[in-house]
């Protein structure tokens, strides 16, 4: 009997522009680490009226798609997502199954593993093939202080979410070939105890913080809401896009979509200006590819400012309001 050629899947998040970029970066990636084990690599697709995005994951190196269309599947609904990978996922065994830490690949991913009974890396920054042709998972651990580098040797699929931003997308080819193979929806789904009361789409933003130029950033030590609503004025002069650590999403002074490091964003500006913030790893993991990085913190010895190109000791709401004045008198001039 012949055996069925290993695949890497990956699983198609293409809900809005960024989601559908981490797909993207993931085909990238599934393309490198294929040839290691002689696998193909296959996309995976849920949902309704999908073929603009079978055509850009084929352009974005998807050797095969499994798609399954069906109404039940137009609004995503994490119990029927879950129990349909499961059935797939069974029936034609990939090897390996990459899925982007998004909100909604993180709890995807936990469940299937759960349902399919394998291990499962969460928000990887890397993905390796050992010499024994095993998945490499490297992803930090211990609150960002260790990278850990996890292999599922026995239980299959192996099985990752990988953080936005960690690998590049290839660019769209339409001369790709790719093999799309039409699955039915499951027939004896258990009742969906989640309901979808109403669905809202968050306007595009223009530009994204993981493609700006310039990034300014602001900590815990802006003091308040109102001062760090400064950084978005600078922002405008520069041109620039704001981006916040946790304890300051947390507060509730930037939305959860400005986070920047671990559990947030990958950045790789031009110019990075961080205002108060103290340089945790778990926030500089994900700042360390910035070309030139200008720190303003009121201690010197603030890990940030050891990472700063320049470092400036003063008072973060201060310097910043006193650098948007000179931008603007500069502008008039
Ligand atoms: C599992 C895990 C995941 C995490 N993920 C993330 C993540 O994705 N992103 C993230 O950012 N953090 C993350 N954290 C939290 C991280 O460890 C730090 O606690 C956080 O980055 C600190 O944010 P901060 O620099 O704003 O605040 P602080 O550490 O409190 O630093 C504030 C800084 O401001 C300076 N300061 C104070 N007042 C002024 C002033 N008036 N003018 C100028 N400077 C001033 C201080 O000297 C200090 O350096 C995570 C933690 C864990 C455990």
């Amino acid at each position: 009997m012949p055996t069925r050629k290993p695949s890497i899947w990956v699983i198609g998040d293409y809900r809005n522009y960024f989601q559908n970029r981490v797909t993207l970066q993931l085909l990238a990636k599934a393309n490198d680490l294929a040839p290691q084990i002689g696998a193909e690599v296959c996309a995976v697709l849920f949902g309704q009226g999908l073929d603009e995005y079978v055509t850009e994951y084929i352009a974005h190196g998807a050797e095969k798609i499994y798609v399954v269309e069906d109404p039940v599947l137009k609004d995503y609904s994490i119990e029927t997502y879950a129990a349909l990978m499961q059935h797939l996922a069974q029936k034609y065994e990939p090897e390996i199954i990459l899925v982007g830490a998004t909100s909604f690949g993180k709890e995807f991913a936990a469940r299937v593993a759960k349902r399919l009974g394998t291990g499962l890396t969460a928000d990887c920054i890397g993905l390796d093939i050992t010499e024994d042709g095993l998945l490499l998972q490297i992803a930090p651990s211990f609150g960002g202080n260790l990278i850990a580098e996890i292999i599922t040797p026995e239980q299959r699929p192996q099985m990752a979410t990988v953080r936005p931003g960690t690998f590049q997308e290839t660019p769209h080819d339409n001369d790709r070939q790719g093999k799309i193979v039409r699955e039915q929806m499951i027939k004896d789904l258990p009742e969906d105890r989640v309901r979808l009361i109403s669905n809202e789409h968050q306007p595009e933003r223009d530009q994204k913080i993981e493609d700006a130029a310039v990034v300014v950033c602001g900590g815990r030590g802006m003091g308040s809401k109102k001062k760090l609503k400064k950084l978005f004025d600078l922002a405008e002069l520069m041109g620039a896009e704001v981006g916040g650590t946790r304890p300051v999403v947390y507060a509730g002074w930037l939305e959860p979509d400005a986070l920047i490091g671990q559990a947030g964003k990958n950045i790789k500006p031009k110019i990075l200006i961080s205002f108060g913030i103290s340089g945790a790893i778990q926030h500089t993991a994900a700042t360390n590819e910035a070309d030139f990085i200008i720190a303003v913190n009121k201690n010197p010895n603030a890990t940030m400012m050891k990472m700063a190109d320049v470092a400036v000791v003063a008072d973060a709401n201060q310097f910043c309001t006193a650098l948007i004045k000179g931008l603007r008198e500069r502008i008039k001039e």
